[in-house]
């Protein structure tokens, strides 16, 4: 693997200043009518501040260095682009895998979580705090925190808690502090409620990392661009194994949609490539439990940020769902609602049962595990019209080792054994 590592170097344009394309946010936070920061004032000072320095902070060269360093030997990158041989042959195209699955932690969260530990540093602040809702993020967070040896909160919805009860002992076991949000639906959007209230109460020493494409600006644009080392990392990868950096297809699922951003964000420009996001059905969309947001959205307000939500007539947000619970999150990022409005990506959708249909493929073919999210993506290789000729990249978001309970209560018939 002959991918470089110089200084301002991985993802040659990672840290790049946007430029002022179609798809990327302008000075005022906007993806087209998407985006903003819409903020109590408790807390402008702190969204100024960041607002004001990130991209200054992640250009500088020293910064880079450290980011690029820790992404090579603390997370285990570039992860692998991996060709897949018996799934290219069952769907008649060349399919390859995106293996952020085998990074630290398991996931793709850490590329963000490790820029955003970075940045805080340079900001003088002591102290994260982080919102979680099936623990993937803070888990990641923690294990930042305790690689730098800072002080974490994490915030998560006390009835979360009870369902994710290993991530909230790794979590401790990494020394941070998990409060439990007692009150709404004691969920993800309580948990951020009580992160937000935190924040406001220490403006001065505290950074809130927050783990997907979501929220105010500049939070949109700064989680984009550090992930955006997957797609950097997928051109490089291409390019060595078929001579092209770049695919017909990106396939990615979409929870806040920041492992989409990451594997589209070098491929936004270049038209000739289809990108596509995949969403958490759940039973069905019209089943009334599902997180179709692109299909049941409006635009409206949610965690700072203008974007698609579902929500009620009076706009109370509908509680999303999905048998996977990186994927139960009632919006989208703006950038996706911006990608979605323009048709530059397609929004599909799969329900539990797809996903889990295509995690067991998976596993029988190619003998890969993948997170229950990561298998939505999957699940629509069978709705595409492939042919021999396609270069099909799916992004594999995280590896299934925290799903193997809901795994096994879904077990095919063929898979079981009698004892
Ligand atoms: C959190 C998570 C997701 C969803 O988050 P995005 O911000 O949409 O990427 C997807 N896959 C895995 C494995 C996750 O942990």
């Amino acid at each position: 693997m002959s991918i470089e590592y110089r200084v301002g170097g991985i993802a040659p344009s990672i840290l790049r200043l946007a430029k002022p394309g179609q798809y990327q946010v302008d000075e005022k936070g906007y993806y087209g009518q998407f985006g903003g920061a819409f903020i109590p004032e408790m807390l402008y000072r702190n969204v100024a501040e960041l607002r004001e320095k990130y991209l200054t902070i992640m250009q500088e060269p020293e910064f880079q260095r450290e980011f690029t360093q820790l992404l090579r030997d603390y997370v285990g990158r570039p992860s692998p682009l991996y060709l897949a041989r018996r799934l290219s042959e069952k769907y008649g195209a060349q399919i390859f895998l995106k293996r952020e699955d085998l990074n630290h932690t398991g996931a793709h969260k850490i590329n963000n979580t490790i820029g955003q530990i970075l940045l805080a540093q340079r900001l003088g602040k002591k102290r994260i705090i982080a919102e979680t809702g099936a623990g993937q993020h803070g888990v990641a967070t923690a294990t930042v925190c305790a690689l730098m040896g800072m002080e974490c909160v994490v915030y998560m919805g006390e009835l979360d808690m009870q369902r994710q009860a290993p991530n909230v002992a790794r979590m401790r076991m990494l020394g941070a502090q998990v409060i439990p949000a007692m009150s709404g639906s004691r969920t993800l959007k309580d948990a951020t409620n009580e992160a937000i209230r935190d924040w406001v109460n220490h403006p001065e020493d505290t950074h809130y990392i927050i783990g997907s494409v979501v929220g105010p600006h500049p939070y949109p644009d700064m989680v984009a661009r550090f992930q955006s080392v997957i797609s950097a990392e997928i051109r490089q990868q291409l390019l060595e194994k078929t001579g092209s950096e770049l695919p017909t297809h990106v396939l990615a699922c979409v929870g806040g949609g920041s492992n989409a951003a990451g594997a589209f964000y070098h491929f936004l420009d270049h038209i000739s490539v289809q990108l596509i996001a995949v969403e958490a059905a759940g039973e069905g969309i019209n089943s009334g439990r599902s997180a179709a947001t692109t299909v049941l959205g409006r635009p409206g307000v949610i965690h700072g940020s203008k974007t698609l939500l579902m929500q009620t007539d009076d706009g109370q947000i509908i509680e999303p769902y999905s048998l996977s619970a990186g994927l139960d999150y009632p919006g989208i990022g703006p950038l996706h609602a911006h990608l979605h409005q323009t048709g530059r990506a397609t929004y599909l959708q799969a329900t539990d049962q797809e996903a889990l249909d295509a995690a067991f493929e998976l596993t029988q073919l190619e003998g890969i595990i993948p997170a229950l999210e990561s298998a939505h993506a999957l699940a629509k290789l069978k709705d595409l019209e492939l042919k021999p000729e396609h270069v099909v990249v799916v992004c594999l978001s995280g590896r299934g080792d925290k799903d193997m309970d809901t795994y096994l209560r879904y077990l095919p018939k063929e898979f079981r054994t009698e004892i």
